[in-house]
């Protein structure tokens, strides 16, 4: 078969495809060609979205997304109108379900403003005028720049301008491998070009990754689902109705919904693609924030944190799931991992050690289980050689637990420093956190220091690995003093 030559290729013909090489053709006037697995243009997110037309209300004034999505509405809604497509201009409201929402709601009330958003701050009574069908509480959000349109009008528009412009489609044609230099194989033989553009949607980490590009990211898909009202369906709303107010902020169950949802939509993603066991990283905070004593599976969970509530829910659907769709799923309840990162409250603690921020911390005998990431991979690979009637979870720990003022003394003599002979009295610290509690309070900003900080620093939460140990051969081989050097090193690497 022979090799098509083009100056530019493009994989695929979603919006975005479409879109680049109508451009590309119009500023170059070179061949440009267009591969698409399926039969025909935008059949996956672009033509099966809710065509909505954002209009910059969330996002912060001056960033580039901001600038964007502002241009963007503006411009498409110029196309709309240059092509005939019925824009539904009506709007959108945004309510709140609480009053514990309004200060959001004020918030972006500010940023539509800012951004140079048409919006109006409107109140219950306006609201039902504007909207029969919304409540909210005390105040809503009226933004007016917000259009809704067809998005597969849009994609047809779009794709019949490119094949106007020049734009070649290889419809029925998946990209398959690279094949030596600036050549790629697909279902339909070699294409050969200058510049390789990559829109593959979903699957645009898999080219990108076999280019060697963005190896570190991976993209997790969330499904979609939409429900047409009956028509004889009393409800007859005529805005788009949105309830969460506050995307950069959400609320702790707005949280505890999104951890839900990404936690299903991997592992529905996972469960149809491959027979391999799943391991699912939950924690022990499912037994709630601290212990007293020892605890192991054989307690019943009871998560106080959002945070917590959702992992417990994804554990349980994951185990659902596994036996509806007939895999192996085993859920590893972690303590605190560390490692030479930057995430968790390791690195904020050598750093406040190091600039002589931290109080000398005071013998409290308390017990905190940790894992060290080494252990945490061990623990993985044994799970995921677990049998079908093996254990559903099992805590993960070090061996033994650390007292708080273990982990400050080998912390302050990894970095050099000398012990002091001195310690903070707990009443101090307790008083300290007393004031933090009271500062957070009055301005609403969150503080170092407080009582949900000590708690950390000397409650106790102290979980026992013996299960796996037993069932699974666990037989963890780093400790805390083991990592010092390595986390030391990665915190005086970030310095420079
Ligand atoms: C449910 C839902 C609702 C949404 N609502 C809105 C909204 O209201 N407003 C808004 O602005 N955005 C919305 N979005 C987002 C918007 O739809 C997407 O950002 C946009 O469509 C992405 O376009 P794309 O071209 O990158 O991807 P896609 O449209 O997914 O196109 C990717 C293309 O790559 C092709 N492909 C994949 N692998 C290969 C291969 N190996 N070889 C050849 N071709 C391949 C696929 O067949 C597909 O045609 C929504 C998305 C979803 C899922």
């Amino acid at each position: 078969m022979a090799v098509v030559k083009c100056d530019f290729l493009v994989i695929a013909a979603g919006i975005i495809g479409v879109s680049i090489a109508r451009e590309l053709r119009r500023r170059h006037r070179a061949k440009v060609v267009v591969i698409e697995k399926e039969s025909s243009a935008g059949q996956h997110a672009s033509g099966r979205n809710s065509g909505v037309l954002h209009a910059g209300v969330y996002y912060k004034p001056g960033t580039l997304k901001a600038r964007l999505c502002i241009e963007g509405n503006r411009r498409m809604r110029e196309y709309c109108r240059l092509k005939g497509i019925p824009l539904n201009d009506n709007g959108k409201v945004i309510v709140a379900r609480t009053a514990a929402e309004l200060p959001a709601l004020h918030e972006l009330h500010a940023r539509s403003l800012a951004n140079g958003v048409r919006v109006d701050l409107v109140d219950e009574q306006a609201l039902k005028e504007i909207e029969p069908c919304a409540k909210t509480v005390g105040r809503a959000l009226y933004v007016k720049d917000t259009a809704v349109m067809n998005p597969q009008r849009v994609m047809a528009a779009i794709v019949a301008d490119a094949i106007q412009e020049g734009v070649a489609f290889h419809l029925g044609c998946a990209w398959h491998s690279r094949a030596g230099v600036d050549c790629v194989k697909t279902s339909q033989g070699q294409i050969a070009y200058g510049h390789l553009v990559n829109c593959a949607g979903l699957f645009a980490d898999q080219i990108a990754h076999a280019f060697d590009a963005g190896l570190h990211y991976c993209i997790l898909p969330f499904r979609g689902q939409f429900y047409r009202l009956r028509p004889e369906s009393k409800v007859q709303a005529r805005f788009v109705l949105v309830g969460r107010c506050d995307e950069d902020n959400p609320t702790a169950i707005e949280r505890y919904q999104l951890q839900q949802w990404r936690h299903e939509g991997v592992i529905e993603w996972w469960g149809h693609r491959d027979d391999m066991p799943v391991v699912f990283a939950s924690t022990v905070k499912v037994f709630g924030e601290t212990t007293v004593g020892c605890v192991d599976e054989s307690w019943t969970p009871c998560p106080e944190t959002p945070y917590a509530r959702s992992k417990w829910a994804a554990e349980q659907f994951v185990m659902d799931y596994a036996k509806k769709i007939g895999f192996i799923a085993v859920s590893l309840r972690l303590p605190m991992v560390y490692g030479p990162t930057q995430k968790g409250n390791f690195f904020r603690m050598i750093a406040a050690i190091d600039q002589g921020r931290f109080p000398p911390l005071p013998h409290v005998n308390n017990a905190r289980s940790m894992l060290h990431v080494g252990n945490f991979v061990h623990a993985t690979k044994l799970a995921l050689q677990q049998s079908r009637n093996g254990q559903p979870a099992y805590v993960v720990t070090d061996e033994n637990p650390y007292e708080i003022s273990e982990i400050y003394e080998l912390l302050l003599t990894g970095l050099g420093k000398t012990i002091p002979k001195w310690r903070m009295p707990l009443w101090m610290l307790k008083m300290g956190s007393a004031c933090g509690d009271m500062i957070q309070t009055a301005t609403g900003r969150s503080v170092p220091v407080n009582s949900s900080t000590l708690e950390k620093l000397i409650g106790s939460a102290w979980y026992s690995a013996a299960a796996i140990t037993r069932n699974l051969g666990y037989c963890p081989s780093y400790r805390f003093i083991d990592a010092v050097p390595e986390m030391i090193r990665f915190y005086r690497a970030s310095l420079r």
